[in-house]
């Protein structure tokens, strides 16, 4: 069965990474929930999408540049009133939770990875008791390569429309191979069943990401895709409840 990840907590149901998007996501009958993470200037580490304040809150600035105190003072749009979650605090909500993390490592502001950050989530994951539940994802394939140096978990690579298209499937699937990575994401657009064999026949797993209309999750139903994240989690949860039993005879 195709793996459910509600994207960010669910963003068009919730909001942007937002408290009760991913409270409510770990009630939800789904697999999965996607988020991502920033080191604060004094260490903590904040699940929030953008490495800025800037856009979906009513701060701004670098996370990076701030102290934990001054993050968690931040409103998230349309959030209820929440601020941006540490680690901890997520792993709390999922602990008693059946649904899984699938975590993805964010560069900075300009797009570099976080020195030294890649080992201390991999701690603290294993600290709250979450990492034996957790997938990694990342754009970066040198992020990528940390996380296997740090742990032996799960790790997909998120392959940009850009990247796909300069690089063309089978180059990918070599960059994948050569660097151990077992699974791939593209965003659901530029999936189709020819590339998707390609990459199952190279011995690797096969999913999508940003299906968060109805057609989109639809096709990545119909594909029969490893897994895919939405922005939408409670249609997707009633589309595969309804594909399942349409193609259930
Ligand atoms: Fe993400």
């Amino acid at each position: 069965m195709t793996r459910i990840a509600s994207h960010r907590g669910g963003t068009l149901e919730f909001g942007d990474s937002t408290p009760h998007g991913f409270a409510a996501t770990a009630a939800m009958a789904l697999e999965e929930v996607e988020f991502d993470l920033h080191p604060t200037a004094d260490g903590a580490i904040i699940v929030h999408h953008d490495a800025t304040l800037d856009r979906t809150t009513d701060r701004s600035g670098a996370i990076a540049a701030q102290s934990e105190a001054e993050v968690r003072g931040a409103t998230i749009n349309y959030g209820a009133g929440g601020h941006p979650l540490t680690l901890s605090e997520l792993c709390d909500l999922y602990r008693p939770a059946t649904v899984n993390f699938r975590c993805e490592i964010k560069p900075d502001a300009e797009g570099r990875p976080y020195s030294h950050f890649v080992p201390r989530v991999v701690a603290a994951l294993g600290a709250f008791g979450m990492l034996e539940r957790t997938t990694f994802s990342s754009f970066l394939v040198e992020v990528l390569d940390e996380l296997a140096a740090n742990t032996t978990r799960p790790r997909l690579w998120l392959v940009s429309p850009p990247v796909l298209r300069q690089l063309g499937a089978t180059a990918t699937i070599e960059v994948a191979r050569a660097h151990g990575i077992p699974e791939i994401g593209v965003h659901v657009d530029t999936a189709d069943a020819g590339l998707m064999t390609a990459v199952q026949t190279a011995g690797l797993d096969f999913g999508c990401w940003g299906a968060h209309s109805a057609a989109q999750i639809g096709k990545a139903l119909a594909l029969g895709v490893k897994a895919f994240t939405t922005d939408r989690p409670s249609l997707a949860i009633a589309l595969r409840a309804r594909w399942l039993k349409e193609n259930a005879a």
